[in-house]
Order: C-alpha cells, then structure tokens, then sequence
C-alpha cells in the first residue's frame, strides 16, 4: 500500500485530527528526498513534528534544530556537557539531584554522535521517502485501537518505555527505531511548551516496517469493534442514577425482551457471558427468552448486541 493509501485508511478508521507524520534520519552522504523544504528558522524536533502533521514537508540539518537535547539524542550533533552530566535538568528544576537526571539519561536510547547528519519529516500522505518511523498526536481513544491493532495478529500485550523527558526525541524517534515496537510519549517540557499538543493529546510512534500490518488490522476492527465501542452500545441508560445511594444488596434486574420485535437471530444468546439467555420456539419462531435472569450481572451485551433493540434491561 503506498503511503497515501495507508494514511487515508488510518485516517478513516480512527479518525485522525492530525495527520501521521513520516520521519526519517539521513544518514551522512545520503540523498536528501525531494520536496522537502529547510524552514527559515530553527524549529525544536517536537515543532518540526507539529509542523509536519499540519501539512509541510521539512528538511532539518543540524543548524534548523534549535533544541540541543533532541539533535545530539538523534545523533546529529554531539551532546554539550551540561546536557551530558544532567546538570541543566536540575538548573530547570525537573529532577531533584544529579544521580536522579543521570539515570534518567542513562535509560534512555540515543544514537551516537555524528551518525545521522538530518531529519526529514511528512505527512504520511506525502512523504516521497520511506520513513523509519510513524509518529501519531491522537487521543487515548485512538491510541486504544492502534494498541488493539498491533495485538491483533499476535495476542501480544506492549511494554512501553518512557519518561516524560526528551519525548519526541528519545521516546518517539530512536528508540522506535532501535527496538522496531512502538511506543508512547505524553509529550515532555519542551513538547507541552513550545508546541501546540493539546492537554488531551499524546503521541504514539510505529515502526515504518509495522504499519501495512496494523492498518490492516484495524481495517478489520473497524467492522465491528471500533464503531460499536464509539456508539457505546453497552452504556445502561440509568447511568446518571447509580451514584444515588441505595440497597446495593438488593439490586435486582429486571430483563425483557420484546417478542414482537425479536426475529430470532440469536446474537443476545451468543454474546451473553452468564448464559442467561436461550433461544426457545414460540410457534413456529425462534425467539429469545431469559429463564435464568437471576443470573444476569447486567453488562449490558445483549442489549447492545440486538439488532432489534428488542431487550430492555432496568436495574434496581
Ligand atoms: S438479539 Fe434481539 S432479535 Fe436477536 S434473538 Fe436476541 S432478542 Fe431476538
Ligand atoms: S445483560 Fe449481560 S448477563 Fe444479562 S442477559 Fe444480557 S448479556 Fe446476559
């Protein structure tokens, strides 16, 4: 699938606010991709990254990186030696003491210095180079279903690993690119301060080799899963009342299922995890009935599950 095909698909089933942004490190010597632009000032990589996911194209040497931090972690510059011993960390009143800033540094991933000599970033849309990784500003939400989609093919669970520092750097750019997992980053100082990343977003990075898989994924999540859990099928409509207190004790619920509507098709039946309900013949017709509703803990499945909406569930 080529990049403007797998960004109009992400975009579709997750409904992006910002595009997907490509970015890659040249390597020295290494061609730089066409159309992509040097800004005319030094941008933060953070920035570049805001810059890119609303629509540009950037080519960033060493001298238009204007955070020091970020360029020598992605190895493009070496790193000053306040950056180095963790002393400018304390100076801007983020970490205690100077172990505690150099064991932040040491467990984080970097590049060595001088073995990149650029960064060039794009909306996945219109990158003309391959990326090395995918970096994504999105809500929880969203950050959900690309999790869900990177399990899909595998059951695998994911550790990430961050800290709140040097985020679209360490986090989001090396260390996605060293380990090929994806990983997240709520943004650090320099991210929440000198970018536009709102306080309900964070940032989630993809291996460039792992996205044809997790687009196809949630191409299939987005048949079922990803519109029901939008429509919150399963939300009880008394939700505002259980709050009130009450004899929690006596909680009884009460479960209808409308026989007129019900055509039979058994989904209330399959979905349920309390084997509440059955399937029984009324002349002729199948239909669904409760026969053991005492055992029902009221999830809700079967009344969001019926295309029919012929279930009724009152909890009391
Ligand atoms: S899901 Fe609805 S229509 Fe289907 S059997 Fe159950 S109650 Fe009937
Ligand atoms: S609410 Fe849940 S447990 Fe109760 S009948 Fe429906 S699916 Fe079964």
């Amino acid at each position: 699938m080529k990049y403007k095909e797998l960004a109009a698909v992400l975009n579709k089933m997750l409904t992006l606010r910002w595009s997907p942004v490509a970015v890659k490190l040249l390597k020295p010597g290494e061609e730089v991709p066409a159309n992509v632009y040097e800004p005319s000032v030094p941008l933060r990589h953070c920035q570049a990254i805001t810059i890119a996911r609303r629509g540009n194209s950037l080519y960033m040497p060493p001298r238009k990186h204007a955070c020091p931090d970020g360029a020598a972690i992605m190895g493009l510059i070496p790193m000053s030696p306040k950056l180095r011993s963790g002393e400018l960390y304390l100076l801007f009143k983020k970490l205690p003491t100077i172990e505690c800033a150099q064991k932040m540094i040491a467990s984080r991933q970097e590049f060595e210095p001088g073995i990149y000599h650029a960064t060039v970033l794009a909306p996945l849309e219109e990158a003309e180079f391959e990326p090395d990784v995918v970096i994504f500003t999105i809500y929880p939400e969203q950050m959900m279903w690309l999790c869900c989609a990177a399990s899909y093919a595998t059951g695998e669970r994911h550790t990430f690993h961050t800290s709140g520092y040097n985020s679209t750097c360490a986090d989001l750019t090396v260390q996605v690119m060293k380990n090929q997992e994806m990983n997240i980053s709520f943004g650090c100082y320099g991210a929440r301060a000198i970018s536009d990343l709102s306080d309900f977003e964070a940032y989630m990075s993809v291996p460039f080799k792992q996205l044809s898989t997790l687009v196809e994924a949630l191409k299939k999540l987005a048949v079922k899963s990803i519109p029901e859990a939008r429509r919150k099928i399963y939300m009880p409509p008394v939700i505002d009342k259980t709050a009130t207190p009450g004899d929690t004790a006596a909680n009884q619920v009460e479960l209808r299922i409308d026989e007129e509507r019900c055509t039979g098709c058994g989904l209330c039946e399959a979905f349920c995890p309390e084997a509440v309900i059955k399937m029984t013949t009324v002349n002729d017709a199948a239909k669904a009935s409760a026969p053991t509703a005492k055992n029902c803990c009221a999830c809700y499945t079967c009344v969001g599950q019926c295309p029919q909406k012929a279930i009724q569930l009152t909890v009391r």
